[in-house]
């Protein structure tokens, strides 16, 4: 696993951190989500361990530490993650204040090796309340030759306090005309435009939004959607069926199908579409629908979002925002 063809100028600028003996004590790498963050933060790490380095400063793959670092058992070498849940087996939402207890006595020893020692903490926006204030302590008074490095794509959930104590590093948006070859190589009979274009650019969700049945599972719901503002469809009957749906996923293609239309509004020719191959039917709500209404519109599914990070009835939500974008296409 090496860099993403994308990140080697990203690199060199970590390199320099390296070369000019400035590594920070604790490093914030922040960016969009599905750019490889995360690789990006792993050879900066294995590289810092690594006894030999390559010339262009990456991990030389056959050390004793990158040996141990492949065995999962370099002992300078930590990522804290939300842990499994043991009901449901699936990751927790948060970084618990246990586990950086746990991390904080490590850290109070001295590094095994005479090299660095590396903690990555991913997404650091997971550390919860209790988590970032024990954390914080440490970061007021870091252990020698400790780096941390914390992995995020949601910078405005970051306490400011923690945020203003780490050296931040922007893994860019690449450039398209950079990734669509490489897509391209990877996506049989999947056009890669329009899954990068869905991933607003973002590669690695562009790869994933190719996989399984996510492209099909948008065209049933994009229909449908048009079948409720044709008046076709009964709203509580698609809510039902919407249940099936992964619903922050929905939620997405109902926001980015409202933004489109907007574009369409306002622009004769609009660029950066999610939906480009949606481009007929959305140019034809732009022309007709009343654009005050689509705004009131446009809140109620930002509301929504809020509010599926709580306990409600999803069937009433889906029949609440299917009701009033029927009623916004009766007029
Ligand atoms: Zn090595």
């Amino acid at each position: 696993m090496s860099l993403y063809p994308w990140q080697h100028e990203s690199w060199q600028q970590l390199q320099s951190y390296v070369v000019q003996k400035r590594v920070p004590q604790a490093l914030l790498i922040n960016g969009t989500l599905g750019i490889g963050k995360q690789r990006l933060a792993e050879q900066f790490a294995y590289a810092l361990l690594c006894e030999k380095p390559l010339l262009d400063g990456l991990s030389c793959g056959q050390c004793s530490s990158c040996l141990l670092i492949k065995a999962q058992t370099h002992p300078d070498f930590m990522v804290i993650e939300p842990e499994e849940d043991s009901k449901t087996k699936k990751p927790k939402t948060s970084i618990g204040i246990d586990q950086i207890r746990m991390l904080m006595g490590k850290l109070s020893l001295k590094p095994q090796f005479d090299r660095y020692r590396v903690i990555m903490i991913q997404p650091a926006d997971a550390l919860n309340n209790a988590a970032a204030n024990a954390f914080l302590k440490y970061l007021e008074e870091p252990t020698e030759r400790t780096v941390l490095v914390l992995v995020t794509h949601r910078m405005n959930k970051l306490p400011a306090t923690i945020k203003s104590r780490c050296q931040k590093f922007t893994l860019p948006l690449p450039d398209k005309s950079l990734i669509l070859p490489w897509l391209e190589k990877r996506l049989a009979g999947i056009n890669a435009e329009i899954v990068l274009n869905l991933a607003q650019g973002a590669p690695l969700l562009a790869m994933q939004y190719a996989s399984d049945s996510h492209l099909e599972q948008r065209r049933d719901c994009f229909n449908t959607w048009l079948s409720v503002a044709a008046q076709q469809s009964h709203p509580v009957i698609v809510a039902e069926q919407w249940l099936k749906l992964p619903e922050t996923t929905l939620l997405f293609w109902l926001n980015s199908w409202v933004i489109d239309i907007m574009r369409y509004r306002y622009q004769l020719a609009p660029k950066n579409l999610y939906h480009i191959d949606f481009k007929l039917p959305l140019s034809e709500l732009a022309q007709r629908i009343n654009v005050i209404k689509l705004y009131d519109f446009y809140d109620l599914l930002l509301k929504s979002r809020g509010r599926l990070e709580t306990p409600i009835n999803k069937q009433a939500l889906w029949e609440e925002i299917l009701i009033a974008w029927a009623l916004l296409n009766r007029e």
